[in-house]
């Protein structure tokens, strides 16, 4: 093949042609109820996704070497503009995509990237990080899963928590503690592993709507190869940093590794109309709610314009890459929206449970659960402190533990050493 990029509008006809001949409509995607259980989902936006992978159209941005067509942002958005009307895998977007994959593509090795990248862009496997513990989730450099080296192996044991849909995921990417005598930041390592395996059990966590999207993950003598660290050993503070970066980015609509309008809007709710909520229910001249709505879509217009804008000058290097923390907050922030608007205009229609059926009762669903956008990802107070520290140069935030070797740091849950420490 050869190693001049298409033109965009080529690219563009090629895939408007194909999507017509190859990919569903949009309009006629299976509904999918919060309550319902993930797998059918999930199963059928890996079929789409082998659709565009057998079709040549997986992957635009990734690396031509490891199975992507390694084209730029403008033929990706080219490709997103012509898919509107057609159903895409989106939910693959958060996390396999714009945050496993991409974090993959960063710091994997060649033969890492030689074996996963394909499987990830045919639809095979799904990834999940496995970061956040019981013991909390803000302070990431303060886990205490640990991994003892054994020679040419290492062995894990310790707990993780809200991984989302861990149970139908096949790979992870998990970050331990290697090492007990540097500060906390120094001592971490990413390793990939294979979930489904003797010495990992997993618990989902069912939600208040009924589905169990979460699960928490228990590491019992779970021995990995030194060829499965992502990075170097002791360095995964940097690859969660940028792990962490991705998932930003991603979140708030601006990744070059997923694919369709950029984030999972089916998880966020946003793509439910509460305009037609509001003719619904009779109520589209009412000026409250049409307050309600204006406010909404004014507030969701302007991610949008952020979100492009943002990740443009990231991509040119005008902005500093911490700078995704503004797009994941502005993300939870119009979803929020969206949830209060819902609720102000549907009242006792988005009431969950009882007989209450159909979009209006998902809205409600979706209003029972808002507070995860502004939690996962990092909390919203913490992209407050990111933006402040490092995008805006304020002063840091104050920490007793940073120059601390970890195993002197004192701490709830395992004592002043941790646990076998
Ligand atoms: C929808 C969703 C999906 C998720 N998916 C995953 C996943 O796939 N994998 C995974 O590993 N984790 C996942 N998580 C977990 C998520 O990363 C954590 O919930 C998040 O990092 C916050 O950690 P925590 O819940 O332990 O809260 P804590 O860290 O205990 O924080 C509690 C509260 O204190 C505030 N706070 C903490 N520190 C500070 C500070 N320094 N300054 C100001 N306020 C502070 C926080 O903002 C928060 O309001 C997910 C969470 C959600 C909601």
């Amino acid at each position: 093949m050869s190693d001049v990029m298409e033109p965009v509008e080529t690219f563009r006809q090629r895939a408007r042609v194909w999507l017509k001949d190859n990919m569903p409509l949009a309009k006629d995607a299976p509904v999918r109820r919060a309550e319902d259980p993930a797998g059918p989902h999930f199963q059928r936006c890996r079929e789409l996704q082998g659709k565009l992978w057998e079709g040549g159209f997986a992957g635009i941005c990734w690396p031509k070497e490891y199975g992507g067509l390694g084209l730029s942002m403008d033929h990706l958005r080219a490709f997103n503009d012509e898919a509107v009307d057609y159903e895409l895998p989106l939910s693959l977007n958060v996390p396999t995509f714009g945050i496993l994959g991409a974090t993959l593509v960063a710091f994997g090795s060649h033969e890492q990237k030689s074996k996963y990248v394909p499987k990830i862009l045919s639809g095979e496997h799904q990834w999940v990080q496995f970061l956040s513990e019981p013991s909390g989730g803000s302070d990431l450099a303060g886990v205490l899963t640990r991994a003892d080296r054994d020679g040419d192996t290492f062995v894990i044991n310790g707990s993780k928590i809200w991984s989302s849909f861990a149970e139908i995921s096949d790979y992870c990417m998990v970050l331990a503690r290697t090492n007990w005598d540097v500060p906390k930041h120094r001592g971490l390592t990413m390793f990939i592993v294979k979930i489904h395996q003797p010495g990992i059990q997993i618990e989902p966590i069912r939600m208040t709507y009924g589905s169990a999207e979460f699960c928490q993950e228990f590491f019992t003598d779970v021995v990995v190869s030194i060829d499965d660290v992502v990075g170097e050993v002791d360095e995964g503070w940097t690859v969660a940093s940028s792990l962490l970066l991705q998932e930003r980015i991603s979140l708030g609509g601006g990744s070059q590794f997923t694919v369709g309008a950029g984030m999972n809007r089916e998880s966020s709710g946003t793509d439910y109309s509460i305009l037609k909520l509001a003719r619904s229910l009779g109520q589209a001249d009412d000026p409250m709610t049409r307050q309600a709505v204006a406010d909404y879509h004014a507030t969701a217009h302007a991610h949008h314009i952020m979100s492009d804008r943002v990740t443009r000058a990231i991509g040119k290097g005008i902005m500093n890459p911490s700078s995704g923390s503004l797009l994941k907050l502005a993300h939870a922030i119009t979803s929020e929206k969206h949830a209060q608007a819902t609720v102000d205009i549907g009242g006792s229609a988005v009431v969950v449970g009882g007989d209450n059926r159909g979009e209006a009762r998902d809205l409600g669903n979706r209003t029972l659960t808002r507070q995860g956008i502004a939690l996962g990802g990092g909390s919203n107070e913490i992209q407050r402190n990111i933006i402040s520290e490092r995008v805006l140069g304020m002063p840091r935030e104050w920490a007793g533990d940073v120059d601390v070797p970890y195993r002197d740091v004192r701490r709830s849950g395992g004592g002043a050493t941790g646990p076998k420490n």
